[in-house]
């Protein structure tokens, strides 16, 4: 049986291609399969949506010589104001005293979506595209991939298959993974807004009665991510610019002076999607494929670049050692080294969500004396800096093998 690829990743978007550039220097043979023609995910209104990354993720992207090409488009994150409406509580995270350049940056996911597909151009990794997987199947040796191109259908093998194709994933189904699904029948709305009163690299997270509100700094405009109930979230997005604002206004208050709507209103239904297991055969999963998270605590890609960087290491040790990089012996080692931060991250978001949408009046108090006690104990909001700035994961060295 001949074997097409080492690795074919199912997937084009930030996880499926930051791996391929991140396998780039080995001499493994790598394909990329994405459904949407780069034109199309290009124009997706889901572009739209601003992406806080961790300092720490900002080190990876950098490690991988990503970020020098999207940093032009990214702004930087001084200090981090998280408070609770109608509440005393509040804290206040800076930079300057965690003695770092930035807590993070904000970057929409079109912008950094096309910095790094067009690296994975420049690389000159093979994409088969448009495509979709119809069918998975492994042996001992390898996994035998059905795609489809427009009419035609293709079979391939590959020593090892990652999907990284997203919260709906195909590779997730036709491995027959179960998942946790938790519905939070809540929208988030997402929108760029002006200020008169200009952002100082602040970002602010706002916990209200009706949902969590952050703005993040995003060039010379804030981004909005503004989670509603559904039924909320519908009525907003149906009102009229003025009304729209009023709404946000009387939810954030005139700190920063009137606001100006400056891109379209976007809306995202939340879920969180967990699969029950990252591997089957010869195929892990990576990035939302197993954790699509609520974006409320903005940790989604921060923790699918993690997967990214322990897979491309196991990866490229296992092949520097001649060893077989598919092995299902190998997937269990990586996803006992992946889970501990999956169910730190996914159990820390989804407290989060539910703490700050109960207004049920002693976890009200509680919350409120856990900001406050925050902003007085430097400790615990050490902990909390270093925990949003992703500080307290561990680096991986996948970046020190690049290529010159
Ligand atoms: C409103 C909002 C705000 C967010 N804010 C933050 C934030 O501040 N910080 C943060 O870290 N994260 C944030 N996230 C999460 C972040 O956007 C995601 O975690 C990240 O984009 C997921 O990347 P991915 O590559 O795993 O999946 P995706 O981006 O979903 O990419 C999957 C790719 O696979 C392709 N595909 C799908 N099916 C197939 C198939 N069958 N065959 C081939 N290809 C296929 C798709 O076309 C797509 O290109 C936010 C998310 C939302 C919705």
């Amino acid at each position: 049986m001949k074997q097409d690829y080492d690795v074919l990743i199912v997937g084009g978007g930030l996880a499926g291609n930051c791996l391929a550039l991140a396998l780039q220097s080995s001499h493994l043979k790598i394909a990329i399969v994405e459904t949407n023609t780069r034109e199309q995910l290009h124009n997706s209104p889901a572009g739209d949506r601003a992406l806080a990354l961790a300092s720490g993720t900002v080190k990876m992207l950098e490690a991988l010589g990503i970020w020098s090409h999207a940093k032009a488009f990214a702004t930087p994150i001084k200090t981090i104001h998280i408070s609770d409406q109608g509440h005393f509580g509040k804290t206040r995270l800076s930079a300057k005293k965690e003695g770092v350049e930035a807590l993070g940056y904000v970057i929409t996911a079109r912008d950094l979506e096309a910095a790094v597909g067009q690296l994975v151009e420049q690389a000159g990794i093979e994409q088969i595209c448009p495509a979709r997987v119809i069918g998975i199947a492994s042996d001992e040796q390898f996994t035998h991939i059905s795609l489809k191109q427009q009419e035609a259908s293709l079979n391939v093998s590959a020593r090892l298959v990652v999907g990284a194709d997203g919260g709906q994933s195909t590779v997730r189904k036709l491995l027959e993974i179960e998942q946790e699904l938790t519905e939070y029948q809540q929208t988030a709305i997402v929108a760029t807004v002006k200020t008169e009163l200009a952002h100082e690299n602040v970002a602010y997270e706002r916990f209200t009665s009706s949902g969590p509100l952050a703005l993040l700094p995003f060039k010379q405009d804030y981004a909005v991510v503004w989670t509603r109930t559904k039924e909320d979230a519908e009525q907003l997005l149906m009102d009229s610019e003025e009304e729209f604002l009023a709404s946000l206004q009387a939810c954030f208050g005139y700190k920063l002076g009137r606001f100006s709507l400056t891109a379209p209103r976007r809306s995202f239904p939340l879920s969180l999607i967990r699969a029950k297991s990252m591997y089957s055969g010869r195929a892990v999963i990576i990035g939302n494929a197993v954790h699509q998270l609520h974006p409320v605590a903005g940790q989604g890609f921060n923790l699918g670049l993690r997967d990214v960087v322990q897979l491309a290491e196991m990866i490229l040790n296992e092949a520097q050692q001649g060893g077989d990089i598919g092995a299902p012996a190998l997937l269990e080692q990586y996803a006992s080294q992946r889970q501990k931060d999956h169910d730190t991250v996914i159990n820390f978001t989804d407290s989060v969500v539910k703490l700050f949408s109960n207004e049920w009046l002693s976890l009200a108090a509680a919350r409120n004396v856990g900001l406050a006690l925050l902003d007085t104990i430097p400790g615990a909001k050490k902990h909390l800096a270093r925990y949003a700035m992703g500080l307290n994961a561990r680096m991986p060295h996948v970046g020190s093998r690049r290529r010159a």
